[in-house]
């Protein structure tokens, strides 16, 4: 099989995915989409996210750091951009002089906001964030009014958006969601009396945005969706969504090895029999975990990695893929012959969720780009 890629170990992000997911979503909810690409776009590679889901009619990109919004802006992105956290104080002047919006929830930072506009006389775009219940960041509901009050009194700053975020919207029971739902309704329907309201309006996440339209208002925040990301496990995606990564790697080497060989580190695993034993060139230094258990497809089939993980290597028996061979692609998520492992297998067996699985990947990984070109040759 020849591999032009020649790299030990990269994810092929399809990018044709990651246009069809965002589509859905401006079809599904008929309202501005933000594309969340924090976290290095869960793991899919930022900047060609990014460009990918502004091609397909995302009109706002949301981060977590100002790191990875001027990331965005270097790389001559000029889409909006909200900062959903924290922005440390003095890194608020940089955001502001790249014309990136943040969140704020105290009268410090919008007076700090307020203080940069004027020096360089630009505007300071500001979105209120409220907590309505996941008790992480934002004024509280009782407080918000006056908060966007200052936000508007403060000279260059621009009150430009108003949301929360949702602590359990992807859960099977919709309680603590229409009551977050609730208190953010009462806000804004005190904030309207008041001619206060600002242009964008926007508390959903995917798990929202897939069933409640009450809470869709001026814009959804997509983020695991984009990626064809199940949001959990009471919240799957209909079969319009597909992944867009597989993580793949090859076989380094195959060997028959005698009845009684201790495999990898500590000899764990001691071959029962003549064996034949693949070596992966992936390990916990990519960002597989180091766990018993684990599987992989190889030759078409579902093999066991056997013996510990390495920090640079796994090893599999092939007695069930004896056809392989060596430089042979194997898939460590994603699809081979029809047989599929997917980030939720993955997440299930390491204890934790899919997006826990695709942030994990290291930058060591080399990542390709799949049907780049495509997206223009539909714009034409
Ligand atoms: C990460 C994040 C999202 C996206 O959540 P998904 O469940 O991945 O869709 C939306 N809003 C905020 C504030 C976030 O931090």
């Amino acid at each position: 099989m020849s591999l032009p890629e020649n790299f030990s170990t990269w994810l092929e992000v399809d990018l044709s995915a990651i246009r069809d997911n965002v589509r859905a979503f401006l079809l599904l909810t008929g309202r501005e989409v933000m594309a969340i690409v924090k976290a290095n776009a869960y793991g899919h590679g930022a900047v060609p996210v990014a460009e990918t889901a502004i091609q397909s009619g995302a009109t706002w990109l949301g981060v977590s750091r100002i790191e990875e919004a001027i990331e965005l802006r270097e790389a001559s992105i000029e889409t909006r951009i909200l900062i959903l956290g924290y922005t440390p104080p003095e890194k608020i002047p940089t955001a502001i002089r790249n014309q990136i919006s943040i969140a704020c929830w105290n009268r410090r930072q919008i007076d700090l906001a307020s203080e940069c506009a004027q020096k360089n006389q630009i505007n300071a775009k500001a979105h209120l964030k409220v907590d309505t219940g996941m008790s992480r960041l934002g004024a509280p509901p009782e407080s918000a009014e006056s908060i966007a009050e200052h936000i508007i009194e403060a000279p260059g700053v621009e009150f430009e958006g108003l949301f929360t975020h949702f602590a359990c919207a992807d859960e099977p029971n919709p309680a603590v969601t229409e009551l977050q739902e609730g208190h953010f309704q009462e806000l804004l329907n005190r904030l309207q009396k008041n001619q206060l309201l600002p242009e964008i309006i926007h508390i959903s996440n995917s798990a929202a945005a897939l069933i409640r339209p009450s809470s869709f208002f001026n814009m959804v925040r997509i983020g695991i969706a984009m990626y064809g990301l199940h949001p959990s496990k009471h919240q799957i995606l209909g079969e319009n969504f597909t992944p867009a990564l597989t993580w793949k790697s090859v076989l380094g080497q195959v060997k028959k090895v005698a009845p009684g060989t201790g495999i990898s580190y500590g000899h764990e695993y001691v071959t029962a029999k003549s064996e034949l034993i693949g070596t992966i060139p992936v390990g916990y230094g990519d960002g597989y975990r180091r766990v018993k258990g684990n599987y992989v497809l190889a030759g078409g089939k579902r093999v066991p990695v056997v013996g510990r993980v390495c920090m640079d290597y796994i090893m599999v028996n092939l007695e069930t893929a004896p056809d392989v061979k060596e430089g042979d692609e194997v898939v460590l998520i994603g699809s081979q012959n029809g047989n599929t492992i997917s980030a939720e297998e993955l997440a299930e067996r390491w204890n934790t969720i899919n997006y826990e699985i695709v942030c994990g990947l290291n930058a060591r990984v080399a990542r390709i780009y799949k049907n780049k070109d495509s997206l223009w040759d539909n714009k034409l």
